[in-house]
Formats: C-alpha cells, structure tokens, sequence
C-alpha cells in the first residue's frame, strides 16, 4: 500500500514537472505573445491528469509538439486604394495541426490581428476541430487589413491580393480557409474566385463559408451561433432547465451573434441586448432579429440605428456595459477577452445562470474562475462555438460528393455534433476527475484526440 502510494507520489510530480517544464519552454519561445500563452496555459492547467494516466505522451513529447505550429507563414500584402495610392498589410496563415486532416480554420480582416492573435486562434481550432469528431486539422489565418470605411472594390482589391500570395499553401487536401471576423461570403468569393483564375479550374473544396449558390452549403452561415446555443442548452438540460423563458445577453452583432439570437428566440428565450463596437443596445421588448440582420448583414450600418425603428430601445455608449444588463444567460459572441473578471462579478451579482462563449476565447482566464467559482454552469468556446467549423466540414463533404444536403439535413447534423461534443467533454471531465468542469473535459477530450493521432503518425 506504501509502495503503491510512493509511485502514486512520484508519477504525480513527474507529470506536473513535464507541463510546469513545457510551459517555461512554450514561454520562452513565444515571449510576449499574450493572447497564444494564455490559451496554451488553459490547456497546460487541464491536462495534468492526462499525463498521469498516458505517460507514453510524455515519452513522445506531444506537448512540446502540440504547442510548436507546423509553420508560420506571413507575408506583404501590398494593394491600391480607389485614389491609387498603395497600402501595404501583413497576411498571416498558421498552419498548427494537421494529424487529423487538412489544415482548417478561418480568416480574419481585423486591426488588431498579430502573430500571438493567430497562434492562439490557430491552437484553439486544434482542440475545437478534434472535438468536432470530423477530420480535419487546424490552421487560422488573417491580415491586420481594417475593412471598416473601405469601398467594395477596395475590399476586393485588397482580398485578392492576399489570397494570391496564400494560394501556394492552400488546397483541397492540404489547407481549407473560412471566414472569421471581417471575412464572410463576400470576401470568400473574392478569394475563392482569384484561386481558381490562379490554379486554372475549379476547386471547390479549397474554402468553405462559400455562398450556398455558388458552392457553399446550407445552414453554414447559422451554424456557429445556432451550435452555440445547442451547446448551452444541452448543458441546461443536464439541470433539467431550458431556455424557455429565459432572459439572454448577446455581445456581438456579426454572424455568430446574430444566429445565437435567433436560436435563442427560438427556444423560448427573451434576448435583451446586443453590441457592437461602438456601444449597445438594450430593448426591453426583446431584441428583433430582423432588425439585426438588416443592419449588419445587408446595410453593413451601426447597432445603433437599432433604435430608429424600435422607439423602446435604447443605445448606451461603449460595449462592456453590455454585461451590467441583468440576465439568466450570457452568449459572448464578440472577440477575444471581452468580458473580465469585473463583469463576471457583475453578471454573477444579476442572477446569471449559465454562460456559454460564441466567440473564441471571449472570457479572461479570471472570469472563467470566477464564474466556475460561484456554480455558474459554463460553456468554453472551443466546444460551444465549433458549430460553424462543423458545419465547414459538411460543406467540404458535400464538395467532395458534389451535392447539396438540405438546410434541415444540415441542421440536424449540426445538432447531433453538438450533442457529441457535450457528451464527450462531460465524460473526459469525470474520467479525468472534474466532473461538470467542460474547460477541462474539452481541453482533454480535444487533446486525447490529437494526441493519439500524433503518437500513431510517428515523430514529426
Ligand atoms: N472562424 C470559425 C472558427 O473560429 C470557422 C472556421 C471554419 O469554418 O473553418 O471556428
């Protein structure tokens, strides 16, 4: 029995000395990239109990693998405006993964894109991706490139420019992009389009988020916010909750925000607020989808003409008041560390029930425990948002087989993946000793995944 404990003792420290040493080495190497260590420190902090259990992942130095990128790739993305005058940007793809399938992952058009920005997107998709069961790798891509302000020809000007130079390290089988914010079905098709003028045919399957009419498959442009709220619901139901009757706070007005209102709605909630980076809008009646939709999807204007055509609603100036709004669910579907420790506080003292992240890593590592602390159910991104990534994967099937599944064919998938996903994240939870902890089982159940593919694939 003493033995048995003594060996317990050692493994146990061995394990923890293998992820304290890892870390050091994944902070050394990536000095100053905050966002890329933040999300590695989430996965390090879950995956101590693995490593007891696998010691062969240790022996194969899969974490030290798993945290080193593929490759890097970056480039000048030089383009001229309207007036003729040349711009130059910073592309970026970061092809992480690929023991499962092709590099997969979206591209995003956004200011305050970087390289820590990309790595920890890029490492987070690997964990999202295996969770969806579906096979493919991870990757992320994007550009500091602002399209606000900028005109339609510009936009393109810009895209294919930056997919001219991506195209050699993208294919079919090798590498499939997306959208992500800044990058929709317009953007795909700029992209789509030059790839295809450069390649000399037609290659569906090198980029999904595609127009449903022009290659694309139904239920894409739903899929990441309807996952979501899948997702959270399935979490509820393990408490014999709902939606049903719900209050819902929804940060974002983009794609993912907009489908989780609609969703929600759907099942019975009443969503109160939504933002954009300007500020937010509260309506007392319940947000109209429509409304959203027309402004952001078609019009591309301000959340705040919201209130031009509901008298009731009201506009408030700056986003992150947004989670002083009083409600039993919060969706933050807007970017990464949108929502703090404070505004966890604030939420938890409103009566906030269940919180489920839309957006990659919206939450700070802070606000996490903190929810975690106080019993609030939570739903991290790398499960709740892989809704959209799974969809992805469909249209790539369906570009494969060339045909078009229906948009409740298509739906229905979606919610079987999302019904997997939580069950997979809420067994490696208990198996792994943290029972009703789904960071930590997705951290796990994403990892196992990868992990084992890459001991089966040899060193590399
Ligand atoms: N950008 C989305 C994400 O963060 C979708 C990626 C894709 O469809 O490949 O998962």
């Amino acid at each position: 029995m003493e033995i048995i404990r003594e060996i317990d003792i050692e493994q146990r420290s061995r394990a923890n000395d293998y992820v304290h040493e890892v870390y050091e080495l994944v902070k050394k190497r990536n000095v100053g990239e905050k966002e890329f260590l933040q999300a590695a420190r989430e996965i390090f902090d879950s995956l101590r109990p693995v490593f007891l259990q696998h010691p062969e992942f240790m022996h194969n130095g899969i974490l030290e693998r798993i945290t080193e990128p593929d490759r890097v790739i970056t480039f000048r993305v030089a383009w001229e405006d309207d007036t003729g005058k040349v711009h130059v940007n910073r592309g970026y793809r970061v092809q992480f993964n690929n023991s499962l399938g092709p590099y997969k992952g979206g591209i995003r058009f956004h200011p305050t894109v970087n390289s820590s920005i990309m790595k920890f997107l890029a490492f987070e998709q690997t964990f999202k991706n295996a969770l969806t069961g579906q096979p493919i790798g991870a990757g992320k891509g994007g550009s500091d490139f602002d399209p606000k302000g900028k005109s339609e020809r510009e936009i393109m000007r810009f895209t294919q420019s930056f997919i001219t130079e991506l195209s050699k390290y993208i294919g079919p089988d090798i590498d499939v992009p997306a959208g992500d914010i800044g990058v929709g079905k317009r953007e795909i098709g700029y992209m789509f389009g030059q790839y295809n003028r450069l390649n000399g045919g037609y290659e569906a399957g090198v980029f999904t988020g595609k127009d449903p009419n022009h290659g694309g498959s139904l239920g894409r442009k739903e899929a990441t916010g309807y996952g979501t709220v899948y997702f959270v619901d399935e979490m509820l139901k393990e408490k014999g909750d709902s939606f049903d009757g719900k209050t819902v706070v929804v940060s974002g007005s983009g794609n993912v925000a907009t489908y989780a209102i609609e969703k929600a709605v759907q099942l019975g909630a009443k969503v109160l607020a939504c933002s954009d980076s300007s500020g937010y809008i509260y309506d007392p009646n319940g947000i109209d989808v429509n409304t959203v939709k027309l402004l952001k999807e078609f019009d591309n204007k301000r959340i705040q003409e919201y209130t031009k055509f509901h008298k009731e609603a009201i506009f408030y100036e700056g986003c992150s008041g947004i989670w002083s709004v009083a409600c039993d669910i919060a969706l933050p579907c807007a970017t990464q560390n949108e929502l703090e420790e404070t505004d966890a506080l604030m939420l938890i003292k409103n009566g906030v029930k269940a919180v489920g992240e839309g957006a990659n890593m919206p939450c700070t590592e802070e606000a996490i425990l903190t929810f975690q602390a106080k019993g609030v159910l939570f739903a991290p991104a790398k499960a709740a948002n892989a809704g959209g990534v799974a969809v992805s994967a469909m249209e790539m099937s369906q570009n494969s087989m060339r045909l078009s599944w229906t948009v409740e064919e298509v739906d229905e998938k979606l919610k079987t993946v999302m019904k997997n996903i939580y069950a997979s994240c809420n067994n490696a939870a208990s198996r792994f000793g943290s029972p009703g902890n789904l960071v930590v089982g997705a951290n796990i159940a994403g990892f196992l995944k990868v992990a084992d593919a890459m001991v089966a694939h040899g060193i590399h």
